[in-house]
């Protein structure tokens, strides 16, 4: 029996309507079912990575249908537009595409559907940056993971962008779990991933010093850091922007022409652009855009994270990104012999395992976050969060980190990750279409990996355009973007020396975060100004304290409607229909009676 009729036959099992067939180098399912789970399992059962290019599983999930929020605008602003490369997604990958791409003379479009940069996956994470141990050497996800990294520290630097690297820690309550460090540790040499080592628990407390008890030491990877995902987006798409790359918000791609194996046009809400390349950056959508492409080889499967953001009172309890091993089961009530899943099995198990497991991190703003857990769901949309996801990851976290409690959350959020079933990037040339550049499954590490990604998509990019004219260097590229005033990070002569020039900075409007109107009017003013709340929370942080803007937000919203012109009702959350304020309560008149 061949291998495709072998795949059938197990198809067949899990449900009659499955099949599958070969198409192109990839093997393409069928079929249609009622269970989320099966469908995902039936893409899993088909990856052949030696034999087939992906897996492009077109099982029909039975009455689902994918919602997508319609455009808040049409018309035809960007019609007859034809830059030299069109990026599509504003995510981190998309943003630092498109920043790379000006290093080079090459007129760049960036079309994001959302308001404003920032609002899918890259917004949606702990922001580790990553050290990436159990990667295969061969695995895109390693090689982008390691380049990176290293990268990190001078971006972020240019940027002005928050960055630590106090290391990563992976705990275990036993001795007999050494096994799976020393694995890892040799892994992490083979991969030529510095510095890692086992420490005893003596030692690791010079690293962690609020581990609990229990704790026998972990494998300390020293390369391991934090920042924070949503400025670092907004930066490189501020610094592209001021590089010359024109960034379009509210643009949704709808549809492309391809003709001989070309894209000759692409269809959105604000008319037709034709470039003379695409980047695929679209997150949880790549498959759909490259299916648009005629260039797909994969399938995106989204599974969904949450995450819980505890007070800055207990940043201090972690110091890095910090997990239990998959193989630790912590003591119910303090007592150290418990029992725990089999020896080896759970070694391999762990080192199999897809997502990195629920992590205690020090974020870049000095909280403390806990999560993600790991759902796969059918709707790429579906950023809900449950109490059965809190609670498990209360569950899984509350004894490693001791005294942190439920009563320390500010807030939570979920986002989606974008695995193909190969579990591994997708970045590369188009296969079967000769303009497009694929960066798609971008899922975890992904922040880490995207500075890299960038990096190859832009000269890839430089490469196909030389078919149509020299492209050179772009002489006057400037890799920094100037740095803001931060005031919760000055001095008090620093503070009163700034505040003493513009008085603006002296005026403060969230008192969690001790952030400034002067900060505020800055982002307002930035080269890729976005006039809503949320916009201005993700760029100088108002509303992300203690009190989650139940005090500030008011006041962004007179802010922001005294710097544009609008009346604060116009002023809106998030998108154009997230309307904040409807009208007086009283008559100007009354107001105070
Ligand atoms: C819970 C969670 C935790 C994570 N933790 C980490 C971590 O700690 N470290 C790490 O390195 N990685 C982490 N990741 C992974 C990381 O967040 C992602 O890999 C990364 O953000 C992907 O970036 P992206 O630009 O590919 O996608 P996105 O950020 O999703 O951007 C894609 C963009 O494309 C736009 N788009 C889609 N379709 C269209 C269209 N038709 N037209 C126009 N625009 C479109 C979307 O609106 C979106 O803005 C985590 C992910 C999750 C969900």
């Amino acid at each position: 029996m061949s291998r495709l009729e072998k795949l059938k036959k197990r198809l067949a099992e899990l449900d009659p309507s499955f099949t599958a067939k070969e198409d192109r180098g990839t093997v393409v399912l069928t079929g249609e079912s009622d269970d989320w789970r099966k469908i995902v399992r039936a893409g899993k059962l088909a990856v052949d990575k030696k034999r087939y290019l992906g897996v492009v599983n077109r099982i029909r999930l039975k009455g689902f249908e994918q919602r997508t929020p319609d455009p808040i605008v049409r018309d035809k602003a960007l019609d007859g537009a034809a830059p030299d490369v069109l990026v599509i997604g504003g995510g981190i990958v998309g943003c630092a595409a498109a920043r790379a791409l000006r290093r080079y003379d090459i007129s760049v479009m960036l079309a994001e559907r959302g308001y404003d940069v920032a609002l899918g996956g890259s917004s949606r994470n702990g922001g580790v940056v990553h050290v990436g141990i159990n990667y295969s050497p061969h695995a895109q996800k390693h090689i982008y993971n390691n380049r990176g990294n290293a990268m990190y520290e001078g971006l972020c630097r240019d940027l002005g962008v928050p960055f630590e690297q106090k290391g990563q820690v992976l705990l275990i309550g036993k001795r007999w779990e050494k096994l799976l460090c020393t694995v890892l540790a040799l892994n992490a040499k083979r991969l030529l991933i510095p510095g890692v080592k086992f420490m005893k628990r003596e030692e690791l407390l010079s690293v962690e010093p609020h581990i609990p008890e229990w704790i026998y030491g972990g494998l300390y990877m020293p390369t391991g850091g934090i920042t924070s995902p949503y400025q670092m987006t907004v930066a490189l798409a501020e610094n592209a922007v001021t590089n010359g790359a024109r960034i379009c918000l509210n643009t949704v791609v709808e549809g492309m022409d391809t003709e001989d194996g070309k894209i000759r046009a692409v269809y959105t809400n604000r008319g037709v652009i034709r470039p003379k390349l695409v980047i695929n950056a679209a997150g949880v959508y790549s498959d759909v855009i490259a299916d648009m492409a005629g260039d797909r080889t994969f399938t995106v499967h989204p599974r969904k994270g949450t995450d819980i953001i505890m007070d800055k009172k207990k940043g201090y309890m972690v110091r890095t990104s910090m997990a239990k091993s998959p193989t630790t089961v912590p003591p119910v009530s303090g007592g150290a012999e418990e029992a725990r899943p089999g020896g080896l099995k759970a070694v391999i198990a762990a080192l199999h395992s897809h997502t990195k497991g629920i992590a205690s991190i020090h974020t870049a703003d000095g909280n403390m976050i806990i999560g993600p857990d790991a759902l796969e769901v059918p709707d790429r949309e579906d950023t809900s969060t449950t109490a059965e996801s809190m609670d498990a990851i209360f569950d899984a976290q509350s004894r490693i980190s001791e005294g942190v409690g439920r009563q320390d959350v500010i807030a939570y959020f979920a986002g989606v990750r974008a695995p193909t079933y190969e579990e591994d990037f997708v970045v590369r040339k188009g296969i079967f279409t000769e303009n497009i550049l694929e960066a798609a499954g971008i899922q975890s590490p992904g922040i880490t990996a995207a500075p890299a990604i960038a990096e190859d998509l832009a000269e890839w990019a430089a490469e196909y355009l030389a078919k149509f004219g020299k492209v050179r260097r772009n002489p006057s590229f400037d890799p920094v973007r100037k740095k803001k005033p931060c005031l919760r990070e000055m001095t008090e002569e620093e503070r009163a020396a700034l505040i003493a020039e513009r008085p603006d900075y002296g005026e403060i409007v969230c008192r969690c975060e001790e952030v400034s109107k002067g900060e505020i009017l800055d982002a307002l003013r930035s080269p890729l100004p976005v006039y809503t709340v949320d916009a201005v929370k993700r760029r100088v942080r108002p509303g992300m304290g203690r009190c989650q803007g139940g005090f500030c937000s008011p006041l962004v919203v007179k802010i922001i409607a005294e710097e544009t012109g609008m009346t604060p009702e116009e002023v809106t959350k998030g998108n154009a229909r997230s309307n904040i304020l409807f009208g007086d309560t009283k008559h100007p008149g009354e107001q105070g009676k």
